[in-house]
């Protein structure tokens, strides 16, 4: 609870992260939430299956944005949530991954923050543990890795602005959000700022699901494959020697039928 302003009937939102795609990730108390919630807000980077732990009676309100195609304006979303909480209803704002991790769920929350509506935050495995994971890559390891950066790699007027020679260094791990438009700037970046053109790195799409594919390659080698690939959103791109390790410790087989090349869109 966070303002004294809350009146007794106005409802609680609950901002949700319903993990990177496989349901069995979400937490128990995500999914003890759902079952409760009277309305669900929702991305299109939720898991498959998660709105079957909805009552049936509750609303469900899709405001899924793309890249290129936004849905609900944020402000507009907001206003959403404030609107239906003080129709005094429990309201899950569901996201994929975690919602404090390139999700504007703080956006949403100072929201409600400045409206005197109470909230609570769910956390989720985001995209880059869960992908790790079921890729076999780990993100830190301490032959390899001593730090990880989650960094996004979403093209702005077709650059990616970032701190470069930051990201570019031998000890550490770093995984791009949102970075599969830009792989080009983004290998070509990491060797412009000093790291090897044989560096390992991968791509995984749709990790954690059964239509996970996993390719590895080199900063000079990636981006040919990837389009050759055909890899579309949503996927990450992990830079670091850890990559090498994915060989070894790949344990994750998803499916080889033909829903295992198409992508959660
Ligand atoms: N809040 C989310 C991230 C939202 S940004 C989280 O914590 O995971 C959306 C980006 O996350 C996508 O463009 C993609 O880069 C990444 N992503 C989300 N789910 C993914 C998945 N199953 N496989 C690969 N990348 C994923």
């Amino acid at each position: 609870m966070n303002s004294p302003q809350t009146s007794a009937r106005t409802g609680t939102v609950y901002l949700i992260g319903s993990g990177p795609g496989e349901l069995d990730l979400l937490t128990l108390r995500a999914a003890r939430l759902l079952g409760e919630a009277d309305a669900v807000v929702y991305d299109h980077l939720i898991a498959d299956g998660v709105l079957e732990l909805v009552r049936a009676d509750s609303q469900r309100i899709y405001v899924g944005k793309e890249t290129s195609n936004h849905t609900v304006p944020q402000e507009e979303l907001n206003l959403l949530l404030v609107r239906l909480a003080r129709e005094g209803k429990k309201v899950v704002r569901l996201k994929g991954g975690d919602p404090f991790i390139f999700g504007r769920g703080g956006e949403e929350i100072e929201t409600l923050f400045e409206f005197g509506i109470p909230f609570e935050v769910v956390p989720g495995v985001t995209a880059a543990a869960g992908c790790a994971a079921y890729a076999g890559i780990p993100l830190t390891h301490r032959d390899h890795a001593q730090a990880v950066v989650f960094v996004t790699g979403h093209l702005r007027d077709g650059t990616v602005n970032l701190d470069w020679p930051a990201l570019a260094r031998l000890n550490q791990t770093v995984v791009f959000y949102m970075g599969v438009g830009g792989i080009d700037e983004i290998c070509r970046q990491m060797i412009n700022h000093g790291l090897p053109a044989n560096h390992p790195a991968a791509v995984v799409q749709n990790g954690t699901t059964i239509r996970q594919r996993v390719l590895t390659a080199d900063l000079a080698s990636l981006p040919g494959k990837v389009k050759a690939a055909g890899v579309t959103s949503p996927a990450l791109i992990i830079v670091g020697s850890v990559v090498s390790l994915q060989q070894k410790l790949q344990w994750f087989k998803p499916e080889t039928t033909s829903s295992n090349q198409s992508n959660r869109q």
